[in-house]
């Protein structure tokens, strides 16, 4: 199937990591040019050298903090400048999740975790909107989690957080309608940076990586059997964002390996 990705401009926020990076290589081998944004300059520097060596490959890198309007503004105006003046697809995918329970979240706690989901979608949907509206197929793909129809008490703030966002991009897919489409994924658990790091910290240094993973997944009860790849969630963000998925709107699709309990 032709996604009809050839040439259109993408733009991912947190591109320099995990699921973003992969969103950012399956988007550059379907032939779009694309802008990634990160907070670390050599994360990101990493991650431009990584997507320019691809054949033929368009890239813009430019540090940006998703909950700073500022810096986010800026990085629609470089992207405006690069692309000619449209975007296509915007991902949000920036942020990363908090493990803790209602006992453990104090209210700074709160008000950092449903801001950084919150305004990790409106800052960047407010700064590339216009931009969006110059596309004769303008996608906008959220990046969400499970945990927003399936809460767990041990991420009690990430859950209550996600379900909101879950809302918000459902509104943004009637207000924006018919123009501009507004997806989201729900993810289960994928195997990228934050897993990453959760597993150089584990308390047994003597478990190897593929040993914690699986009793990872064995702890969660995936039906699958194991933790999904970046790319697993990049295929389905592509298509969601792609105009071969032009009468998708205010969809939700999920990535779980089978992890969720509705039907
Ligand atoms: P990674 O840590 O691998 O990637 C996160 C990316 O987001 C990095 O590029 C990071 O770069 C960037 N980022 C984080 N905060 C900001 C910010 N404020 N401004 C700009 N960029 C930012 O994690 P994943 O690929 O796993 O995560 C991608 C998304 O998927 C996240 O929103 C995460 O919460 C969500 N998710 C992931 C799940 C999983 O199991 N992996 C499960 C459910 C949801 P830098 O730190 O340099 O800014």
């Amino acid at each position: 199937m032709d996604l009809g990705l050839e040439n259109r401009i993408a733009v991912v926020t947190g591109g320099s990591s995990g699921i973003g990076l992969a969103a950012a290589r399956l988007l550059l081998n379907e032939g779009a040019r694309v802008a990634i944004c990160g907070r670390d300059p050599n994360r990101l520097e990493a991650a431009k050298r990584e997507l320019t060596a691809l054949p033929g490959a368009d890239v813009l890198a430019q540090r940006c903090d998703v909950l700073d309007r500022a810096d986010v503004e800026r990085f629609a105006h470089a992207v405006a400048a690069w692309s000619g003046g449209k975007v296509d697809l915007l991902v949000n995918n920036a942020g990363q999740g908090r493990v803790s329970t209602f006992a453990t979240t104090s209210d700074k706690d709160w008000r950092q975790e449903l801001e950084l989901k919150i305004f990790s979608q409106t800052l960047p949907i407010q700064a590339f909107k216009s931009l969006l509206e110059r596309s004769d197929a303008a996608a906008i793909v959220g990046v969400n989690s499970l945990l927003a129809l399936q809460p767990e008490p041990h991420m009690v703030a990430t859950a209550a957080a996600r379900a909101s966002v879950q809302s918000l991009l459902k509104s943004l897919s009637v207000e924006f309608a018919p123009h501009i489409r507004v997806n989201s994924i729900l993810l289960g658990l994928v195997e990228s940076g934050q897993w990453q790091r959760r597993f150089e910290a584990r308390a047994d240094k003597a478990e190897t990586r593929g040993a914690w993973f699986a009793n990872l997944a064995r702890s969660k009860h995936i039906p699958l059997g194991r933790l999904g790849q970046p790319e697993e969630a990049a295929r389905a963000i592509l298509f969601l964002g792609s105009p071969a998925a032009s009468y998708i709107t205010g969809a939700s699709l999920e990535i779980s390996g089978g992890v969720s309990r509705h039907i």
